[in-house]
């Protein structure tokens, strides 16, 4: 089982751990700054050891980094180093995606689908049919009011019990979360948006930058997307 150590600070870029398992060029680590791909975030890269980190997945309870590079053996110490300016685009880009769906949720009332992001561009999809006259400048000049306003991100770790009864979290559906999960990640822009989220996110909306809806197209019925960008302040 590897411990995530992005979820407590998403910060971190330089950790030291044991690899429990090898499978050909991929190594099984008991700890892991490096977040492998999910919830519409991609893998982080960087180096483990002499090797570089080209691919980072989760399996079960371990997460796996394929490396190029000289392979570790099972049991020995390694220092891993994340590449830091592609993880802190997406932190970026992954707090703006959560700025997106509190301004959308409030203006509109209308949840999120789905989305997806790499460094600095994402898509999201939403449940408008059809989409609001000018619809685009308008979530635009919101989504940046709220960054410049430096809304403070704050992560907790609350009982599952607890978090299906906080109305707050009901919008973001955190009833799918699986029965056996005991405690929830909740990331809340206080005063925006809330959600469980297992993903890397920056400390305050400013650090985000600046937001940029690129288009916005039909995806059928009750379904739009948007495409936005992530720009230097
Ligand atoms: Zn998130």
């Amino acid at each position: 089982m590897t411990e995530l150590l992005y979820l407590r600070d998403a910060y971190l870029r330089e950790f030291d751990a044991t690899v429990i398992a090898v499978d050909g060029a991929s190594v099984a680590l008991d700890r892991t700054a490096f977040y492998p791909t999910g919830g519409g975030q991609p893998h982080d890269t960087g180096m483990l050891g002499t090797a570089a980190v080209v691919e980072v997945r989760k399996d079960g309870d371990d997460v796996w980094h394929r490396l190029e590079g000289p392979v570790p053996a099972p049991g020995d110490a390694v220092r891993g180093v994340v590449e830091w300016d592609r993880r802190h685009e997406l932190m970026r880009t992954h707090t703006a995606m959560h700025v997106l769906c509190g301004v959308i949720w409030n203006a509109y009332g209308v949840p999120v689908t789905g989305g997806n992001m790499e460094p600095l561009s994402a898509r999201m999809d939403f449940e408008f049919d059809p989409l609001p006259e000018g619809f685009g400048p308008r979530i635009e000049e919101l989504v940046n009011a709220e960054l410049r306003a430096d809304r403070p991100i704050e992560v907790s770790f609350i009982p599952r019990s607890a978090a299906v009864l906080d109305r707050e979290l009901i919008r973001t559906k955190v009833s799918l979360v699986p029965e056996h999960v005991a405690e929830v990640r909740v990331v809340d822009i206080v005063g925006l948006d809330k959600q469980a989220d297992g993903g890397t996110h920056v400390r305050s909306t400013a650090e985000v930058g600046r937001f940029r809806v690129v288009k916005t197209e039909s995806k059928g019925k009750g379904n739009k997307r948007i495409r936005i960008e992530v720009l230097d302040g």
